[in-house]
């Protein structure tokens, strides 16, 4: 029986002997060739250890473009240097004190020593990596740079990766599910899969690394482990419904505690539109509901909160906001204000959001642009009378010179008053649910007694402990960074299994 009242988290018959049709080994066996998973592949390898690695899909998963971690030997070579105290405060305060603290302080330590490793990779390779610049440097919250971007984005890195795996000799098996985890005594050491050719046994000598991505795509987990997920549109992204916590209930299975929910969600404002900058926001029924200087997380938390048949706002604009933006970013920017790739060598400049704001008018779906408000109102359907009582409500607030509304600071409470006038739809989105099982800072999956289950790592997704409730965009990417040092310090940690 599991500890846990879900009915998911109550272990399977297992699969008779009879139906077992092969039988293989390696020092590791990683379940999911994704980002955490191809890096503790790599890792592991690099040590001598010979690996397998199962991989539901038909092909290995990587997305996103940014890759956050605490230092690097690029950001010491352009003069930029994190004060790890001063990130481990914020870190802390957005997981409302109750991530791991030494989870925490493993990923703030180690990050750097990871992040050198890749380099090492991305530039023998080839690819160029650079220091992203657009992170945020206004008051209403905190960001720190540390964001690393590579040509080709997180894709090129996860092939190089895959490609030196696959030269040190690690076997990978597609269309291979990981189904349970086999126990002798304690330790965990074999996986059933169902593969290509009927359920077969993976015998893992030194140990079995979870890393089957997050629950987003079992409604029944998320809906018990993280609910708010449920109000976000999450079919944007892809492999969509692909990861559906399989590694989650295998760990439960075999004696792995989760941590407590509810799971933060990692969602982004930015479903419709490129850009929302900091300017007035009205939700469908055309009123203002937050102050628009908050991160993309927790502008999605207020958009998703708004209306749950329609959780989308709109940036309301005028004539003058690709100057106002320019002044703003000095005490503002960040992720959908600056661009997402900026780097630190390229001078702020509005002509990329112009030119996406311009093809998204012309497509006429999420951004539009009227001569007078009247006339936007009506193009994105909000009532006219409301729509036009709220920028007159915000006019006067800039006027006066103090939000007393939604106290947004008074440097971004620009005047809506010359045409052309311009609205831009944005909505939250889920990216992730980065909350999995408690780990130790050995990657080794922990028990209800907070004990070590023998023989069982979790990376990535698959593993919990270093965020709780929301996730920090303190430094921009860290889940992608997270997942990259766990990856390498989860093969280091198996060769001294
Ligand atoms: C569009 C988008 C953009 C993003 N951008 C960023 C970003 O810029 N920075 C950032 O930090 N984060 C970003 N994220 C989040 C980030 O991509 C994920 O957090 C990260 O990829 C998680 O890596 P992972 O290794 O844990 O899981 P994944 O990369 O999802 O890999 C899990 C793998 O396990 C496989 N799998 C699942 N179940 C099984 C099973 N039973 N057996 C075998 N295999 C299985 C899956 O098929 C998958 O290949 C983004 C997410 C999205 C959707």
């Amino acid at each position: 029986m599991s500890n846990y009242p879900y009915r998911w988290a109550q272990p399977p018959a297992p699969i008779p002997e009879d139906q077992i049709v092969s039988e293989m080994s390696a020092d590791v066996v990683v379940c999911g060739a994704g980002f955490s998973g191809i890096t503790a592949a790599l890792s592991a390898a690099e040590q001598g250890l010979s690996v397998i690695i199962l991989e539901k899909g038909r092909d290995f998963a990587a997305r996103g473009l940014h890759i956050g971690v605490s230092n690097s030997r690029l950001m010491r070579e352009r003069g930029v240097v994190n004060d790890i105290d001063e990130v481990r405060r914020e870190f802390i305060r957005v997981s409302t004190y109750r991530a791991d603290e030494d989870v925490l302080q493993n990923y703030l330590n180690r990050s750097e020593e990871a992040m050198d490793w890749l380099l090492d990779k991305t530039d023998a390779a080839g690819i160029a990596a650079s220091l992203n610049t657009g992170y945020y440097r206004g008051w209403s919250y905190r960001e720190f740079p540390g964001t690393h971007q590579f040509e080709g984005g997180v894709y090129a890195v996860v092939k190089l990766m895959l490609d030196l795996a696959l030269e040190k000799g690690v076997r990978v098996f597609y269309s291979t599910p990981a189904l349970m985890l086999e126990k002798t005594g304690e330790r965990v050491t074999a996986v059933i899969a169902n593969g290509t050719e009927g359920y077969a046994r993976f015998r893992a000598l030194k140990g079995v690394v979870l890393a089957t991505g997050d629950i987003s795509g079992n409604k029944e987990m998320t809906a018990d482990l993280a609910p708010e997920a449920l109000h976000v549109n999450n079919d944007l992204y892809t492999p969509v419904g692909r990861n559906t916590g399989d590694g989650h209930r295998m760990g439960v299975w075999a004696g792995g505690r989760l941590q407590d929910a509810p799971f933060p969600c990692m969602t982004h404002s930015m479903a419709f539109g490129g850009h929302m900058f900091f300017f007035l926001g009205v939700n469908q029924s055309g009123r203002r509901y937050m102050n628009e200087d908050a991160s993309p997380q927790n502008r999605s938390c207020y958009t998703w909160n708004q209306d749950p048949e329609h959780p989308w706002g709109y940036a309301i604009m005028d004539a003058k906001w690709k100057q106002e933006v320019a002044d703003s970013m000095a005490y503002g920017g960040g992720m959908f204000w600056d661009w997402v790739l900026r780097d630190i060598d390229t001078p702020f400049s509005t002509d990329m959001a112009e030119r996406g704001l311009e093809k998204e008018i012309e497509e006429g779906k999420v951004s539009w642009k009227a001569d007078t408000l009247e006339e936007l109102a009506e193009k994105i359907g909000v009532p006219k009378d409301v729509f036009l009582a709220t920028v007159e409500r915000y006019n006067q607030l800039v006027y006066q010179g103090h939000d007393t509304d939604y106290g947004k600071r008074r440097e971004l409470m620009t005047a809506v008053c010359r045409p052309p006038f311009y609205a831009i739809k944005f909505g939250p989105s889920l990216l992730t649910i980065p909350g999995g099982l408690t780990i130790d800072t050995k990657l080794r999956v922990l028990n209800e007694k907070k004990q070590p289950v023998p023989g069982l790592f979790a990376v990535g997704n698959a593993s919990g402990s270093i965020y709780a409730v929301d996730y920090p965009l303190s430094i921009p990417g860290n889940d992608l960074g997270r997942c990259l040092t766990w990856g390498y310090l989860c093969g280091r940690a198996l060769a001294e299994e």
